[in-house]
Order: structure tokens, then sequence, then C-alpha cells
């Protein structure tokens, strides 16, 4: 079955154990959320899965094949794109220029034919900038194309770099932390962008603090705490479990 997967992963920074034997899987058209304590190891599992880390114990695949040896960018062009918890945009250029950056796995134009602006470059500009634009727009921030990203409030410099990643044609798209900051309307308009994204087939992994979000758009979930996997299963088992209700949800 097509999935992104962290086969019993264990990850050490030095003494530390962040992750041990954790598996996940990511399916298309799924969001699937990954909550637990501080430190308990979900962006640790996020890096691994998206090529920044390579696991001490087990391993990531795609689809059944092994990904550990390939880099951030070879994971990028097979559809595996990310967030971070803190947006990487470039400030000085445009909403539109930043969702365009995205486009940049597709590119099929050499050096050459971009800097001429040879036909073939001068196309596939033209396709990108109508994919930007309509990403823009589906984030809802179509009224902002020609803004400096830098200029943008806090949330919607979140729903730019989600527009960016999808801009990549990713198969799945992993979140960290995209509610972090944001207003209750804010987090709804987050929802409906997760909700339309899974319905385009995109598996979602969903790294966040906010469970009440998390249980309500996901339709499965793993819960880490110090660097294991304590549970995993339908938002309402997970809610449910003592083990979760003591290490993270209290009572
Ligand atoms: P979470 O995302 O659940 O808050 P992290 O994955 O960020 O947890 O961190 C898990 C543990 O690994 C923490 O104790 C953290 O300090 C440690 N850690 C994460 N990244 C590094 C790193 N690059 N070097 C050393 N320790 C790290």
């Amino acid at each position: 079955m097509s999935a992104l997967e962290a086969v019993s992963v264990t990850k050490r920074f030095g003494g530390l154990v962040a992750l041990s034997d954790v598996s996940l899987d990511l399916r298309p058209g799924e969001v699937h959320g990954l909550i637990g304590p501080n430190g308990s190891g979900k962006t640790t599992l996020l890096n691994m899965l998206s090529g920044y880390y390579r696991p001490d114990g087990g391993r990531t695949s795609l689809d059944g094949e092994e990904l550990d040896a390939l880099s951030v960018q070879r994971r990028a062009r097979l559809g595996i794109a990310r967030t971070f918890q803190k947006p990487r945009l470039l400030p000085a250029l445009s909403v539109l220029d930043n969702a365009m950056l995205g486009c940049w796995r597709d590119t099929r134009a050499g050096f050459v034919e971009t800097a001429f602006a040879l036909p073939r470059a001068r196309r596939e500009e033209k396709a990108f900038r109508d994919r930007a634009i309509e990403l823009v727009h589906g984030v809802g921030l179509g009224h902002a194309l020609t803004r400096s990203a830098g200029l943008l409030e806090h949330a919607e410099q979140r729903f730019l770099e989600i527009a960016r990643a999808l801009a990549a044609r990713p198969r799945f798209l992993l979140l960290d932390e995209p509610a972090g900051g944001l207003t209750g309307a804010e987090i709804e308009h987050l929802g409906r962008i997760v909700g339309t994204v899974r319905e385009s087939g995109i598996g979602v992994l969903l790294v966040e603090h906010h469970t009440d979000f998390v249980f309500r758009i996901c339709g499965r979930v793993t819960t880490l705490d110090r660097g294991r996997l304590i549970k995993h299963g339908t938002p309402d088992e997970v809610r449910r479990d003592p083990e979760v209700v003591r290490v993270y949800l209290g009572a």
C-alpha cells in the first residue's frame, strides 16, 4: 500500500534518546495527528521523514522503498513537503514569488534556457505563476499577492508557507505546529485548508499542541512521550487512553 513510513526508528543525540523504536505510517488522503508533551520527539520524527535526520535504528520508506540515504531535496522531488515551526519565507519577496519558489521541483528548463528566457523557461514560468496564484487564493491570501511576505501577519505567513509547500505538488505534507500562535478563527481557517488538502488526496501529518483541533480533523492520532510511542488510534481511542491522559492531556 502506498504510504510514507517510519519503521521502528530510533534517534539519539549524544546520550539522549530522542526517539526509541517508533513506527508511523502516513497514507494518501488522511490527516494523521502527532501529539505529545514538549520534547517527546515529534519534530525529530518529522525531521526524519523529511530527510533532515537519519535514523540510528529502523528505517524510513516511501511505498516500501527505503528513503534513508536520500537528501531533503531528493525526498522533496519524490513528493514529501513540509512546513516549519517558524515560517521560513523570504520576507523581501512578494507573496506570489514566495509561493512560486515552491514550484522549483518541477522545473525542466536548464540554466541557459532560464538565463536567456528561452521559450521553455517562459512557458514554465507562466505555468508556475498560474499554479502559485491559484494556491495563494486557495489559502485566502489572494488580496495580498504583491505584498512583501515580511509584512504579512503571523497567521498569513503560516498559510503562505502551506501554499508554497503545496506548489511543489507533494503527495505528503508534513506540518510542524501550524496552529501555533493562531486565534480560534484562524485555526478554523487552517482546518478548512487542511481539509481541502486532504480531499485532494494528499496525506497530511499534523504535529500539533492544539489537541481539540487534532482530535477534530484527524482520522488517526499517534501519541509520543519521551521518545516512545504510547498510543496510536482514532481520536476517540487516543483521547480516552489512560496513559495519554496521564502524560499529556491531564485528568
Ligand atoms: P518535540 O517536537 O516533541 O517537542 P523534539 O523532537 O524537538 O520534541 O525533541 C526531542 C528531544 O530531542 C528533546 O529532548 C530535544 O532537546 C532533543 N533534540 C532534538 N533535536 C536535537 C538536536 N539537533 N540536538 C540535540 N538534541 C536534540
